[in-house]
């Protein structure tokens, strides 16, 4: 009877502040960061389970921290008995009566539960010898309602509903398996609007965009006005009236300011206005979207959990939903997030970037392509070009789309190079940027 015998971490960081790629309102000096796990068996498969936590930079010692607290859950574990009882794994740990003190379900404790599951998942579709999207979607409706915990959610969605949900679209998952092996899962690209770019670097990427065949770009905003009306109208230009242009304040303004800024940028035709205010403001979102209809209200990177993202969507907040793989406690409770937007009829058009979360992400936006919302309509996952050189199976995109990936696991693997040279701070990316700090003092 195998075993869980190992739970290792890294605090892996990259310098990408040094080039301000990434740059926004609220995050002006990013370093890209992933509290990283893998966890081994003594199976004798080789097989190995790997998942992180995204972060920015400082704190990310303490994100890994978090995943080390964990240890204990999961070694020891049946690996079969596990793989075969995902919502019970989530439940154990989501439920630890101890550690539930420091959310509940929510921050540094609830992204490391995040990540410790989603890395088991990795495992469970590489023994399956599949891709995280075709082993869900794969599972019976029964059997995907069970990975879900839907405490604190029966007042919006019951497990009835669920299976409804997911009944309803069990016919059509071969043909549109098959539309995913064709075309792929459409995207979106934020490459040429971070808020660091100087306006000729922002023209040019735009211009590459279109070329890329995207139908969508989106701007980072919030720290001056008149910079972004000139930003906005550069952008508009440069790719013309057939695209969209969805704007991104990373959570910079109160509900005031917010109607303000988007109404002065309304005339270069908005397609959605992100994190306007903070992420736990679900009344301030609602009286933004009702503010700014038609233009349409998107969140959900910092959405801390299943319960929050229930009452945006009670209150007709948003109108696009932006869930986040590695911020809620991992792929068990993206189903409930998926299940909801789909019981709600708002479309999911995840967050990603950051590193390796384009690499997760896409696997959540097939499954529930296939398996529970059924559409790809105003459905698009966020692309970012940064750091995809380090992972094992890295995203493609072709004509504006996510190729689908075939390799078995959850793409959360990076290199072990990476993982050697990255690690924080002995690796050596990080003492050679010391000793060259030293020597230009
Ligand atoms: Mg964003």
């Amino acid at each position: 009877m195998p075993r869980f015998t190992e739970l290792e971490t890294y605090d892996v960081r990259f310098p990408t502040s040094l080039d301000l790629d990434g740059s926004d309102a609220m995050n002006t000096d990013p370093d890209y960061s992933a509290a990283y796990l893998i966890v081994r068996t003594d199976a004798g498969d080789g097989l190995e389970g790997h998942g992180f936590a995204f972060t920015i930079g400082r704190g990310n010692d303490i994100q890994t921290a978090a995943i080390e607290a964990l240890r204990d859950h999961v070694i020891g574990l049946d690996v079969d008995a596990t793989l075969d009882d995902l919502g019970g794994f989530w439940r154990s740990l989501v439920h630890d009566s101890q550690l539930r003190w420091l959310g509940p379900e929510k921050g540094v404790m609830h992204m490391a539960i995040g990540a410790v599951v989603n890395a088991v998942w990795d495992l469970a579709a590489k023994r399956a010898g599949v891709p995280l999207w075709k082993l869900l979607s794969d599972l019976t409706p029964e059997q995907i309602v069970d990975l879900v915990d839907f405490r604190y959610l029966t007042d919006a969605l019951t497990p009835d509903e669920a299976l409804e949900i997911l009944r309803a679209a069990t016919p059509g998952r071969a043909s549109r398996e098959a539309q995913l092996h064709d075309r792929g899962y459409p995207a979106y690209t934020t490459t040429p609007g971070w808020l660091g770019y100087d306006d000729a670097k922002l023209v040019r990427l735009c211009h590459e965009a279109v070329a890329e065949g995207f139908t969508q770009i989106k701007l980072k905003v919030g720290a001056d006005l008149d910079d972004d009306i000139r930003r906005m109208r550069l952008a508009r230009e440069a790719v013309g009236p057939d695209i969209r242009i969805a704007i991104d304040a990373n959570q910079r303004w109160d509900v005031a300011d917010a109607i303000t800024w988007v109404e002065a940028l309304a005339p270069y035709d908005v397609w959605w206005v992100e994190e306007p205010t903070s992420p736990d403001d679900i009344l301030g979102h609602a009286a933004i979207a009702a503010a700014i209809a038609p233009i349409r209200v998107a969140t959900g990177e910092h959405v801390q959990n299943r319960v929050v993202f229930k009452q945006l969507l009670q209150a007709r907040a948003l109108s696009v939903l932006q869930l986040d793989s590695a911020r809620v406690a991992g792929v068990n409770e993206n189903i409930a997030i998926l299940l909801l937007a789909a019981k709600f009829g708002v479309p999911v058009c995840p967050h990603a970037g950051g590193v390796g979360l384009c690499e997760l992400v896409q696997h959540l936006s097939m499954f529930d392509y296939v398996a529970v919302s059924g559409s790809v309509e105003d459905r698009v996952i966020e692309y970012v070009d940064h750091l995809h050189e380090h992972f094992l199976d890295p995203v493609v995109i072709k004509d504006g789309h996510y190729v689908t990936p075939l390799r078995p696991g959850f793409g959360a693997e990076m290199d072990a190079e990476t993982l050697a040279d990255y690690r924080y701070p002995g690796g050596k990316i990080w003492t050679d940027l010391t000793s060259s700090k030293e020597s230009h003092k």
